[in-house]
């Protein structure tokens, strides 16, 4: 699903394109049609294109797009914006401040996430993930998702109502399993910063991470709250318990040929389906 997509004119706007116009799909070219969706008017494809990330962007990802665009002020944001030269197409772009969000409502590879973040790099712009949390933020951690909460990666809770909540947490991590986390912290996306030049002393690693791989943060995230424990009391307490935390947390040592083998037939098998059954408990309330 797109929000938008090109006619014969250039490009066109679901909310403004007649239902039967002939329109071609921004990334993989192919033939898309417009149509009201249960909550957004969007152009589908009217043949399966797998490879092409607008065919599998659900009507949440449209929706998440347009409450991004929401937070600034009017034509500050531009959706589906193509970048020709690396061949990719931004779910949302700010380009005075060089930033690309993406969203991300399905899987993604470590290899890809490495692809996209070092493609954008590479005309200058920023990457700021935004992982819809129904997926990410489990106990057990998807593919890349590691990597990416290395660089500048936030979560969102997707509401269909009220406003979704971008937010960051302090966690700390035991090979794939995410062992503890911290409460959730709002971030906000239309105030990002530049690193400083001097931060405080003996910072939990995960934030020496983030610093090491971005010349950004925002306002509420992690890096924010390491500089305001300079002057909070109790931020800088925050700060010293993670580090404790994550310098007691042994990571795994190799597995032998038998852990691995029990680990994935039995122990994560076991620990998805815990987590699905948390999750149900979660939505009925
Ligand atoms: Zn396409």
């Amino acid at each position: 699903m797109a929000l938008y997509a090109l006619d014969s004119e250039g490009v066109v706007s679901a909310d403004e394109a007649p239902d039967r116009g002939q329109y071609w799909c921004l990334e993989c070219n192919s033939p898309v049609q417009v149509r009201q969706g249960q909550r957004r008017r969007h152009f589908y494809h009217v043949k399966t294109s797998p490879s092409c990330r607008l065919y599998s962007k659900s009507e949440d990802h449209l929706l998440l797009q347009l409450e991004i665009k929401n937070l600034f002020a009017k034509e500050e944001i531009h959706l589906e914006r193509p970048f020709v030269s690396i061949g990719r197409l931004a779910d949302a772009c700010w380009e005075r401040c060089k930033i690309v969000f993406e969203i991300q409502c399905s899987q993604l590879s470590a290899s890809e996430a490495r692809s996209r973040i070092h493609d954008y790099a590479s005309v200058g712009y920023s990457v700021v993930w935004l992982l819809d949390d129904r997926l990410f933020n489990r106990r057990i951690l998807r593919p890349g998702e590691l990597q990416l909460r290395q660089h500048l990666c936030y979560y969102v809770k997707f509401r269909r109502t009220t406003r979704s909540f971008f937010y960051d947490q302090f966690e700390v991590f035991q090979g794939n399993r995410r062992l503890k986390r911290g409460s959730r912290l709002s971030v906000q996306l239309p105030a990002p910063r530049q690193m400083p030049r001097s931060l405080p002393d003996r910072l939990p690693q995960q934030i020496l991470n983030r610093i090491h791989h971005s010349r950004l943060f925002f306002q509420g995230d992690l890096i924010h709250k390491a500089l305001l424990s300079q002057r909070v009391r109790p931020l800088a307490i925050a700060m010293q318990n993670w580090r404790f935390i994550e310098d007691s947390t042994p990571q795994d040592p190799t597995p032998t040929l038998w852990q691995s083998w029990r680990k994935r037939v039995f122990i994560e098998p076991l620990c998805r389906l815990f987590e699905y059954f948390l999750d149900s408990i979660e939505s009925d309330r």
